[in-house]
């Protein structure tokens, strides 16, 4: 039996060292993960209610319009409630995309290094993949624009960029925008935008009226604390989405997952107070790094991405080997830097003090 031949060049997504095999394997009976940009402060209380109340439900299909949820979050947003998809995580929502637009005839543009996922989709619908590299760590939008012809049929934008943590602002972005043919869809993955305090940071939700073409990601996994639910949507034009819902599994969002995501939507204050708590972590990171001379990118989103100057699997090792578990960047495009999720002050004074011992 042979396979579609583009799946012979991709290996399935590498997982991070589970907990219980680490801390077997060194001897451990704490382990700190800061690898996979977890929010160290896990979800709202209110979310275990929610779940407790939902359980006696299991043995029914769940809404496959996420009716309630889809009521809760179109107010929040202010957007008309057919302007949203939900998937099985946002992940769920990039294999849809990938789906609906791509196929062997097209391609699509990236930038390199990115969030993995666009181009392991892209390359299962057998598309050309056009990435452009980071320019300082930031998305070149005016090469990607440089990068579409009347091939492209999606271009993926990641702010905050997964793993350097850098951002489109307004300005770059409006102007972006106006450039790309109507005929190409911009995603604009928003993964950590709870996290986002940087002024110029675009209303996206606000280009949706002129961008037809415009699509966002979201999700419940990074602030909300639901990265075990899977549950992410897309914001869009109604016409987009509707155009793209027949791509999606029917029952794709877990009642539980939506109950969660319901609860979790209602309760700013923890978001709030994660996004503070987050920042003042990055300054702890920022304050290490200017104290050692390390050079980082600042951070919008809940990790950071720092150049040890050294080999990035190496350092990722010991820090492993007393417990702490980070991102080597060899496997992210950057082999000498290590991405590190922000924890609570407590973990990264730990991890700071590690680093120090280390360095
Ligand atoms: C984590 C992440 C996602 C995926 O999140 P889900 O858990 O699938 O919702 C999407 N994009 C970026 C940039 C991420 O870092």
């Amino acid at each position: 039996m042979e396979v579609k031949s583009q799946l012979l060049d991709l290996k399935p997504y590498q997982p991070g060292k589970p907990i219980e095999e680490v801390k077997k394997e060194f001897g451990l009976d704490r382990i700190v993960k800061l690898a996979s940009n977890e929010n160290p402060y896990g979800s709202s209380p209110k979310v275990k209610q929610a779940i407790e109340e939902e359980i006696s439900r299991l043995a029914l299909y769940p809404d496959g319009y996420s009716a309630q949820l889809r009521t809760a979050l179109s107010a929040r947003l202010g957007v008309g409630e057919e302007q949203l998809i939900f998937g099985n995580g946002s992940d769920e929502v990039v294999q849809i995309i990938c789906r609906a637009f791509l196929d062997g005839l097209s391609n699509t543009v990236m930038a390199t290094p990115t969030f993995p996922q666009y181009r392991h989709n892209a390359v299962i619908e057998n598309a050309e993949i056009r990435e452009v590299p980071l320019k300082e760590g930031k998305h070149d939008l005016d090469a990607m624009l440089k990068a579409i012809d009347d091939y492209t049929k999606v271009v993926w934008v990641c702010s905050p960029n997964n793993p350097t943590g850098t951002y489109a602002g307004r300005e770059e972005l409006d102007r972006f925008l106006k450039a790309v043919p109507s005929g190409v869809l911009v995603v604009l993955d928003e993964a950590y935008y709870e996290y986002v305090t940087a002024e110029d940071f675009p209303d996206t939700i606000a280009y949706l009226n002129a961008y037809p073409n415009v699509m966002i990601l979201r999700t419940f996994s990074k602030a909300y604390g639901l990265a075990s639910l899977r549950i992410g949507y897309g914001i869009g034009e109604k016409s987009l989405i509707q155009r793209i819902e027949p791509a999606r599994e029917p029952f794709n969002t877990s009642r539980i997952a939506q109950a969660a995501a319901l609860a979790a939507l209602d309760d700013q204050e923890f978001i709030g107070s994660c996004r503070e708590r987050n920042k003042q972590g990055l300054e702890q990171y920022y304050r290490f790094c200017k104290e050692m001379n390390l050079s980082y990118y600042p951070s919008e989103g809940n990790f950071i991405l720092i150049d040890f100057n050294k080999d990035a699997d190496v350092l990722f090792r010991k820090l492993l080997e007393k417990g702490y578990i980070v991102r080597s960047g060899a496997a992210l495009g950057f082999p000498s830097s290590l991405r590190i999720t922000v924890g609570s002050e407590q973990e990264n004074n730990e991890i700071i003090s590690l680093l120090k011992t280390i360095l």
